[in-house]
């Protein structure tokens, strides 16, 4: 049976034929309806159920859009906190065919002018999000590692934490990954980090990039096979 070339995290909803968690436009779902769902702000067709969904518990709905819903922590400040959580919450609830499967992107980053402490407490509400909703958190982390990993341990989180981008060394993918936290690779990555990481642990993802997914795995030689689908 064929592997899904699975994409954690992309911007473009108008990729086809492979496997993609892509991210839902706040402005959107905050500016339509709030009991919309998110998913309807998709007018095109996200993924094609080819033979390449066939491995997934829901494919019997074709064609298929998986999304995940965050605030990025750049965009904290545009918004009413309240209304965006309110209306991520109305999603997650009517959400009867689990078109969204992971929160985020979200997190901290010391490049942007809004407050760290205003960015924790968003954070925050997005790992609850994630706890109550069983899904996992894409994580958005911009200088700000040992702040990440300080909440990590005193949130003691359940669900999955993927590093969105990571474009470190090894040194710094070991520390994560000794805290239990998973690794996305994009076009901009460090080989070596690449190379010692773990392949249950690691992720692709395309990010803003046109390129297909497929074209990572190729250029990195790592199989599909093993790399794991966050979906409820
Ligand atoms: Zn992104």
């Amino acid at each position: 049976m064929d592997v899904p070339f699975f994409d954690c995290h992309s911007h473009n909803p108008s990729r086809q034929g492979e496997l993609v968690i892509v991210q839902a436009d706040v402005e959107r779902m905050v500016t339509d309806d709030a009991s919309s769902p998110a998913f309807s702000s998709f007018s095109v067709k996200n993924v094609s159920s080819g033979n390449c969904c066939s491995t997934l518990p829901r494919s019997n709905k074709s064609p298929i859009s998986y999304i995940s819903i965050g605030l990025h922590p750049w965009d904290v400040e545009r918004f009413d906190i309240n209304k965006v959580f309110n209306t991520f919450v109305n999603n997650l609830q009517n959400d009867e065919n689990h078109h969204i499967v992971a929160i985020g992107e979200c997190g901290l980053d010391k490049l942007c002018t809004t407050s760290l402490d205003l960015q924790r407490e968003v954070f925050i509400k997005h790992v609850e999000l994630s706890e109550r909703f069983s899904l996992p958190v894409i994580v958005h982390c911009v200088k700000a590692m040992d702040e990440l990993l300080r909440l990590r341990r005193e949130m003691r989180p359940t669900l999955p934490w993927i590093w969105h981008g990571f474009r470190g060394k090894p040194q710094q993918m070991h520390q994560l990954l000794d805290a239990g936290m998973y690794i996305s690779f994009g076009f901009r990555h460090n080989a070596q980090s690449i190379a010692e990481c773990p392949v249950e642990r690691m992720l692709f993802e395309t990010d803003c990039d046109e390129r297909p997914v497929s074209l990572l795995y190729e250029q990195t030689g790592i199989s599909p096979k093993g790399i794991k689908i966050f979906f409820p």
